[in-house]
C-alpha cells in the first residue's frame, strides 16, 4: 500500500514537471534519480520527444528498456529522438551525476523493467546485455581488462573513440515502407558516427523478400540474432544468412519454393540448417516440400541429435504436401524430439488416415506436447476418434485444433458445402469421449471456432 502511494506521488510529480517541458528539461540535471523512471514512462506515453532525448543523454542508470511501454503515435519519431540522445560523443555534462547509460533497448517486452537492478556489480550488469558480438560491452571490456580472447584484440584497436562502448538493441523488420527505411538509415548513421563505440544489436530479424533495402545488414553482427523470420526470400540468400546466424534458436521460413531450386542450392541450405545447434523453434510453412521433405527432415533429425542441441520445442510444417507415401523421416523426427516438443503444427499437409495412423504411435510419445494443430487435412471420423484415444494420455496436451472430418463436407474443404449439423454431432461425440477419458481439461476445436 505504502509503495503504491509512493509510485502515484512520483507519477504525479512527473506529470507536473512535464506540464512545462522546457523548464523540466532545464532542471533535469538536478532532479532526484528516483524520479527518472516515472518521468520517462510519462514522457514516452505522452510522446514528449525533446524530453526523451534529454533524458537519454542524462540517464542515471546503466540500462534503459522500453519494456512494456507502447508508443501511441509515430513510434519511429519517438525512437529516433531517444537514439539521438545517446551520448556517443563525450558530453558536456551539467548534471550532478555522471550519465551512465550503456544499453538502450528499444524492443517491446512486457516482462522487462525500465532499468535493471544495480545490485549486480560484475558484468554483464544488464540482463539484456549482448553476449555474442565481439563489439559487445561484455567482450570489449573483457579485452580491456586484459582477459585476452583470440580475435578480439584487433577489433578493439579499430575503435578510434575513447568513448565507453554502448549497445543499442532493436528488432528489425525489412518490410519496405518508406518510414522503416528512413529509420534504418538513421540507425546506420548513428553507428557510423560512433566510430565503433556503439554496437547495434539485433536479436529479432524479419525479412520480407519484396524488400530491396537490405543495406542495414552490413551494420549488424548476425551472430546476435536469436529469432529469424524470412518470407519469400530466395534459397541461396537464406543459406548465406544461415551461415552467419550461428546462435539462432527460432527460425521461420515461409513461401519459399524449395523444390524449384537446383540440387547444389538445396544442399547448401541443408548444410547450414544442420549447423544450427541452438535451434528450438522451427517453421517451414508453405515451403513447397513434397519429395524433398525427407531430405529436409533427415537434416533436422541430425540437428535434433547433435550433442549441443537444445532440442526442438516448436515445429511448424504447415502448408506442405508432406505425406505422399514417405512417413519415416517425420516419424523418426517425432521420436527424436519426443522429449522436448511442445507445439506442433501440420495444418493443410494432405495428411490422410493412413499417414496419420503411421505417425500416431510416435506422436503419442511426445509427452511434453501442449498444442497440436492439424487442421485442413482429409481425415475420416473413425481416424479422428482414434487420434483422440491415443492422445488423451498426454497430460500436458491441452489444446488441439482438429480437421473437420471429410463426411461433414459435400465436397471436401469447400466451406459452402459444410454440413453444420454433422459438425455439431462430431463435436458432441468428441466432447463425450474426452469426458469419458476424464480429460475435460483438453480443448478440441476446429479452425473456424
Ligand atoms: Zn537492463
Ligand atoms: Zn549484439
Amino acid at each position: 500500500m505504502e509503495q503504491k502511494t509512493t509510485v502515484t506521488l512520483l507519477e504525479l510529480a512527473a506529470k507536473s514537471l512535464l506540464s512545462n517541458e522546457p523548464a523540466a528539461i532545464h532542471a533535469l540535471g538536478e532532479i532526484p534519480r528516483d524520479l527518472f523512471v516515472p518521468l520517462f514512462n510519462t514522457a514516452f506515453l505522452g510522446g514528449h520527444k525533446m524530453m526523451l532525448k534529454a533524458m537519454v543523454s542524462l540517464w542515471p542508470f546503466r540500462c534503459l528498456h522500453i519494456g512494456s511501454l507502447n508508443a501511441q503515435e509515430s513510434c519511429y519519431d519517438i525512437l529516433e529522438a531517444m537514439i539521438d540522445g545517446l551520448p556517443i560523443h563525450p558530453a558536456q555534462n551539467s548534471s550532478s551525476w555522471a550519465p551512465k547509460l550503456r544499453i538502450l533497448d528499444l524492443r517491446h517486452d512486457p516482462d522487462c523493467e525500465t532499468t535493471c537492478s544495480e545490485i549486480q556489480t560484475t558484468l554483464p550488469f544488464c540482463i539484456q546485455s549482448c553476449i555474442y558480438s565481439q563489439y559487445s560491452i561484455l567482450k570489449i571490456e573483457e579485452a580491456q581488462r586484459g582477459v585476452r580472447c583470440p580475435g578480439i584484440g584487433n577489433s578493439g584497436s579499430e575503435r578510434q573513440s575513447a568513448q565507453e562502448p554502448m549497445e543499442l538493441v532493436v528488432d528489425i523488420s525489412l518490410s519496405s515502407t518508406l518510414r522503416t527505411e528512413q529509420f534504418h538509415s538513421f540507425l546506420c548513421n548513428k553507428v557510423q558516427q560512433s566510430f565503433g563505440s556503439l554496437h547495434l544489436c539485433c536479436r529479432d530479424l524479419q525479412i520480407d523478400g519484396i524488400s530491396a533495402h537490405k543495406s542495414i545488414l552490413q551494420f549488424l553482427d548476425l551472430g546476435c540474432i536469436d529469432h529469424l523470420e524470412m518470407d519469400q526470400v530466395c534459397l541461396s540468400e537464406v543459406a548465406s544468412l544461415l551461415a552467419r546466424v550461428i546462435h539462432l534458436n527460432s527460425l521461420s521460413l515461409s513461401n519459399i519454393p524449395f523444390k524449384s531450386y537446383k540440387e547444389r542450392k538445396r544442399r547448401s541450405f541443408l548444410h547450414w540448417l544442420g549447423r544450427l545447434d541452438n535451434l528450438q523453434d522451427f517453421g517451414l510453412a508453405s515451403f513447397c516440400l513434397t519429395d524433398q521433405l525427407h531430405e529436409v527432415l533427415r537434416d533436422v533429425t541430425v540437428l535434433s541429435q547433435s550433442s549441443q542441441a537444445t532440442h526442438l520445442r516448436v515445429l511448424n510444417l504447415s502448408n506442405n504436401r508432406l505425406f505422399s507415401g514417405v512417413y519415416e523421416p517425420f516419424q523418426s523426427l517425432l521420436e527424436k524430439v519426443s522429449g522436448t516438443l511442445q507445439h506442433l503444427e501440420i495444418n493443410n499437409c494432405m495428411l490422410t488416415d493412413s499417414a496419420l495412423s503411421a505417425i500416431l504411435p510416435a506422436l503419442s510419445r511426445c509427452t511434453h506436447l501442449r498444442v497440436l494443430s492439424f487442421a485442413f487435412n482429409p481425415i475420416t471420423m473413425p481416424m479422428l476418434k482414434s487420434v483422440l484415444q491415443h492422445l488423451t494420455s498426454l497430460m500436458e496436451l491441452k489444446h488441439v485444433i482438429y480437421p473437420v472430418p471429410v463426411h461433414c463436407y459435400e465436397e471436401w474443404n469447400i466451406q459452402d458445402s459444410l454440413d453444420r449439423q454433422k459438425l455439431a454431432e462430431v463435436q458432441a461425440q468428441l466432447q463425450a469421449m474426452l469426458h469419458g477419458a476424464q480429460r475435460d481439461n483438453m480443448n478440441w476445436v476446429t479452425c473456424s471456432e
